[in-house]
């Protein structure tokens, strides 16, 4: 028994000698630094600066479907917005896209019983359709990648692949797939048009909009999303015989539409060329009212940076909020800015987007050089006050930065809590009441945290570990 507590505590001994020996490093962060750090903190936690931005762009301006007049409203009301706030250089980056507005979608089930009506909304990119025709079901996008041709034929595939709950958004990530591929492996296999379960992980009689693929390469089958209970009852019905459904589609599409990034600047008061980029994406899907996706963002971002500009002298960088458009039908604005930008890639420090809703955030991940990870960890440290953990060195960034994450750009992500997120994302139900004031206001105080430190530091987030070794000391 002793011996026993003897080599417990021997190895408890040897373990916290490690730890002590070996701290990870942490770049530190000057006393009047970390006093505006608290300051910010401090304001953004006690303002509802970005609720009233949501607020305002989700009831004056509503939905705002990619290039559509709406999203073109968006951008006035942006410009506006961030005029009012004082933002310097405020300006739109004008660009073109392919229009895809959906008219029609109806899906109504044909049994020997008699007809039943599904709730569906079409996908983004699909065509429009007419068709009545037998249902296969595939457990999943996998399954109907295996099937042969010949059993899908003239069909309407269905894939009933459902989406599993998480905090961190991973679900979305395995099953959007069959959101992005149906249209196309159906119509390459010959069926007539593809039903996916939504993309979404709720019971209600909502069904999930979204692009049927990211960009659109080739021709795609006409596409619709079935809302969950219907997805269910479908399934009953194939298991008691043959099911016939009738799927009406009308979209409208033309191409050249006008689309547009909308930007703001707290132009940096040593080094203006040098960019922190922060923002959210401005259109939506035209269910809902895009409060959560991305209104939500948009106004994170804008407010993080109106407080730093309230600060009795401005940082050292730029901090550039870049409200990106048409995201959602293929990361036009991403695409838009990077391409727009190119020459500047080097010059931009660090970039983060908020687009994962509005609730509390819980963990900081990078995309840094090894050498850099003293810097994350100092963030870290600043955030922690707002409960928010130490995650991984492997982000992607949000969507509309991975454009420029291929051209080398540091990454960020503030990670929010995303468990009910795909319970109300792309659906009628993406409005306003879904946004919670506390929570909002712990966002702010990250985005402001984070981007402060990037713009006021003199931190190289690209650093390799061989130039962190060559200087001789950690950060
Ligand atoms: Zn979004």
């Amino acid at each position: 028994m002793r011996l026993h507590l003897l080599a417990a505590a021997l190895v408890l001994t040897v373990a916290t000698a490690a730890a002590q020996t070996a701290p990870p490093p942490v770049a530190p962060i000057p006393a009047p630094v970390q006093a505006n750090v608290e300051r910010l903190q401090k304001a953004a936690l006690a303002s509802d600066l970005a609720y009233d931005i949501v607020e305002s762009l989700t009831t004056e301006v509503g939905p705002r479907l990619a290039g559509s007049d709406a999203e073109a409203k968006a951008r006035e009301w942006a410009v506006e917005m961030l005029r009012a706030n004082g933002f310097q250089n405020v300006r739109i980056e004008p660009f073109t896209i392919p229009y895809w507005e959906r008219r029609i979608e109806r899906a109504t089930v044909i049994t020997p019983r008699g007809r039943q009506a599904l709730v569906v909304v079409a996908l983004g990119g699909s065509p429009s359709a007419d068709v009545e025709a037998g249902v296969v079901r595939f457990a999943s996008m996998a399954a109907l990648n295996a099937a042969v041709p010949e059993s899908v034929r003239g069909k309407i595939v269905f894939i009933d692949e459902p989406t599993v709950r998480t905090q961190d958004g991973s679900g979305y990530g395995a099953g959007v797939g069959k959101r992005g591929q149906c249209g196309t492996v159906a119509h390459a296999k010959g069926a007539a048009a593809c039903i996916i379960r939504s993309v979404g992980t709720h019971s209600h009689r909502f069904a999930h909009q979204g692009g049927s693929t990211h960009p659109r390469p080739a021709p795609v089958a006409p596409s619709a999303a079935v809302s969950p209970p219907d997805a269910d009852q479908l399934t009953r019905l194939l298991a008691r015989g043959p099911v016939r459904v009738k799927l009406e589609i009308g979209v409208e599409t033309r191409e050249n539409a006008p689309s547009g990034n909308v930007i703001g600047e707290i132009v940096g008061r040593e080094r203006p060329d040098e960019i922190i980029v922060i923002g959210g994406h401005l259109d939506s899907w035209d269910q809902g009212t895009g409060a959560i996706d991305d209104g939500a963002g948009v106004a994170i971002t804008t407010a993080a940076a109106k407080l730093i500009r309230d600060l009795p002298r401005r940082p050292r960088r730029t901090i550039r909020v870049v409200l990106f458009g048409a995201e959602e039908t293929g990361i036009h604005g991403g695409i838009a800015y990077a391409r727009q930008h190119a020459e500047a890639m080097g010059k931009h420090i660090v970039a983060a987007e908020s687009d994962f809703g509005a609730r509390e955030i819980y963990r900081i991940r990078t995309r840094f050089g090894e050498g850099a990870l003293p810097y994350a960890r100092a963030l870290q440290g600043a955030l922690a006050p707002l409960r928010i953990n130490q995650g991984d060195n492997a982000t992607g960034g949000g969507p509309d930065l991975g454009p420029m994450r291929a051209a080398g750009v540091p990454m960020v992500e503030l990670s929010q809590n995303g468990w009910d997120y795909f319970d109300y994302h792309h659906t009628p139900d993406d409005t306003l009441d879904k946004i919670d004031r506390t929570e909002l206001r712990q966002n702010v105080a990250a985005y402001a945290t984070f981007a402060y430190l990037a713009a006021e530091m003199d931190w190289d987030f690209r650093k390799t570990a061989d130039a962190a070794a060559e200087k001789g000391r950690t950060p």
